[in-house]
């Protein structure tokens, strides 16, 4: 099991009084409805449980009458109504007003039912909204590292069953756990003032119930946890290999993804099966444990009625209320699970909402003025993982208006700079300065706000092109939107799309090439005319026909701005300011493209490699640049 897995398992167990006030915060904007379906709870046991003591009355008053016997109260009261009403005189009448009033009663109890239905589920949607919203709020302030330890298919399960598991707690759990309860201490009431022998007979059972009970609970608990957890798996494999698609595709790894997949879909159907048995046995073992009892009420009931120590009402009224008492019973530790279940769920959401965010930038952020655009890195260390070294001792200087370029090998460490410079991570040692001051102290949002950054990998969303552009904001104009465009020379093929702008594109903008794509980033790059561009490896996947116009746009996209530059091709960087050689995390050789071809070191050897010196391997190989 993995450390993951069992961090699921222990987050499940908890789940206690704490985070059961916690989930009611959630019920209080909406208390006024959530009083109102509690007050309809509590009408509708007994109004649906008028049957048996309506029963009772029908056969004391008018089926089998005994004057020798004494009435309960509310017999007395009704026959009173039925003589006042004119229903008294015959037993025929009396039957029919009987009658009339248990229909009565249960049309009112539906309508309840009804009402309170739709008061809860109202207020189920409600909660799952708002639990929704702010736990992708807060996905979208969880810093890189959050999200590189967790796979999206986790986070899509927060957001989706475990808040499905406490909308249903909402509307089903408690409710029928409120409404069980009182329509069982409205049985037990009821049941102790007719007659407290009879009742005691009847519940001779109970004991064995609730074991049933307790172990049922156990079972169902662990049975839970388990399917839980086999569905996280399920949905992180899925994510992941849907996503990754061409990949299986490609690398002809369908049979084998299958099989993988097989079996966790196999141990998914196996658990299930498993947990459906033991669902299904416990209600009809109840039902069977629970006739013993009505059995026991019945023999002695009779025997009392032949005596002439009760009603034949009372009995008869005794064996339905008996009934339905052990159905109660039943529901609530199978809701009971339910409201376990969504506890568990609960506990994993408040985990991740409980997960920092330090995305909110110091308590009182540096007043924000015009940004210049001046970066430098101070002695930056940093690690992705505890001591594991990516950064070490990186210190450098970008000028306003300089065009920088870093180049090194795959893995050196290029793109964690642009990574830290943003904040997606923070620096374990030394400082980042932007503008003079440590990005520490400057508003997160502000802070990136000064960059566009291109990457490689396109991110385009499902939308049409403007919005890509735009990125959905009002902070773009639309003719500025056309202007970056057709300065970055996107415009011209947006126009030839059909529909243009509002051309719709599909995820992650399958159907264009990939210097379309690229186009759009730089014209989204440029719409928000950002004082520092960022390109990380934006230029090397593009094929050679649009390499001349994309280089033209990489060139009006970096006027006037301080820009970083991140490039395997070195003919992309030539022209830069000022090139920074980065090797295993060092900065190793700073200088212009002339100076550092002069003083022959690691950036002279890159360049001999990539263009074609036959010894270029070689020198990077003696200078310990790459490993044969
Ligand atoms: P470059 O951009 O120069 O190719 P990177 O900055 O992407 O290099 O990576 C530098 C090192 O950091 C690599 O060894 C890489 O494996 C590691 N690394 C990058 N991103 C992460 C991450 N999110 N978690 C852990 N290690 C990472
Ligand atoms: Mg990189």
């Amino acid at each position: 099991m993995s450390a993951s897995q069992q961090q699921e398992k222990t987050l499940a167990k908890k789940g206690d009084a704490r985070l059961a006030r916690r989930l009611l915060g959630y019920l209080r904007p909406y208390r006024r409805r959530a009083a109102l379906a509690v007050l309809l709870t509590l009408l509708n046991a007994p109004l649906m449980l008028v049957g048996p003591p309506l029963t009772k009355a029908a056969v004391d008053l008018f089926i089998a009458p005994d004057a020798a016997k004494p009435l309960a109260g509310y017999e007395v009261a009704l026959r009173r109504a039925a003589l006042y009403l004119g229903a008294g005189s015959s037993p025929y009448r009396g039957l029919v007003f009987i009658g009339l009033i248990f229909l009565l009663a249960n049309v009112l109890g539906f309508a309840v039912q009804y009402l309170h239905g739709i008061v809860m589920q109202t207020i189920g949607q409600h909660v799952m909204f708002d639990l929704r919203q702010q736990i992708f709020e807060h996905f979208q302030r969880l810093p890189m590292r959050f999200h590189d330890r967790n796979p999206v298919g986790r986070l899509m399960t927060r957001l989706t069953s475990d808040v499905d598991a406490v909308n249903e707690m909402f509307t089903v759990g408690v409710t029928s756990v409120v409404r069980n309860v009182v329509a069982i201490l409205y049985i037990v009431c009821w049941m102790l003032y007719v007659d407290w022998r009879l009742t005691l007979l009847s519940f001779t059972m109970l004991p064995l119930v609730l074991a049933l009970t307790l172990w049922f609970r156990g079972g169902a608990r662990a049975a839970n946890a388990e399917i839980r957890l086999l569905v996280a798996r399920i949905n992180a494999f899925l994510q992941e290999h849907i996503s990754g698609m061409q990949v299986v595709q490609l690398f002809g790894r369908e049979e084998r993804e299958r099989r993988i997949f097989d079996e966790i879909n196999e141990a998914n159907r196996r658990m299930g099966v498993r947990a459906s048995l033991f669902y299904s046995s416990f209600l009809p073992l109840v039902e069977v444990v629970s006739v013993v009892g009505i059995a026991l009420a019945l023999w002695r009931g009779g025997l009392q009625v032949i005596a002439g120590l009760t009603t034949l009402g009372t009995v008869i009224a005794f064996i339905q209320l008996a009934r339905s008492f052990y159905e109660p019973v039943g529901d609530i530790s199978d809701k009971y699970n339910l409201v376990q279940a969504a506890l568990a769920a609960a506990e994993r959401i408040f985990a991740l909402l409980d997960e920092p965010a330090p995305g909110a930038g110091p308590a009182r952020p540096r007043a924000s003025r015009e940004a210049r655009g001046r970066i430098e890195f101070r002695h930056v260390w940093f690690a992705y993982d505890a001591e594991d070294w990516v950064l070490k001792d990186v210190s450098f200087v970008v000028e306003p208006g300089e065009r920088v370029a870093l180049v090194g090998h795959t893995g050196g460490g290029k793109t964690t700079i642009t990574n830290l410079l943003l904040r997606f991570y923070e620096v374990q040692r030394g400082q980042i300065l932007f503008d003079g001051v440590d990005i520490r102290e400057l508003d997160l949002t502000e802070l990136r706000s000064n960059f566009s950054i291109v990457l490689q990998d396109i991110c385009l969303y499902s939308g049409d092109i403007a919005s890509n552009i735009r990125l959905g904001g009002g902070a773009v104009s639309e003719e500025r939107m056309v202007a970056a465009a057709r300065e970055v020379h996107a415009d011209d093929f947006i126009r030839r799309l059909p529909g243009g702008y509002a051309a719709r594109l599909h995820e992650r903008g399958a159907g264009l090439s990939v210097g379309q794509k690229q186009l759009i980033s730089f014209a989204r790059a440029l719409a928000f005319d950002p004082r520092v561009l960022i390109l990380d490896e934006a230029t090397s996947s593009i094929d050679t026909e649009t390499e001349t116009l994309i280089r033209d746009a990489v060139e009006r996209l970096m006027k006037g701005r301080t820009s970083l530059v991140i490039a395997h091709r070195l003919s992309t960087i030539q022209s830069a300011d000022k090139i920074i050689v980065i090797h295993k995390g060092r900065v190793r050789e700073v200088g212009t493209h002339q100076r550092l071809l002069a003083e022959r070191g690691l950036y002279w050897r890159l360049y001999r490699l990539q263009f074609g010196h036959k010894d270029g391997l070689q020198d990077l190989i003696e200078a310990g640049a790459v490993t044969p």
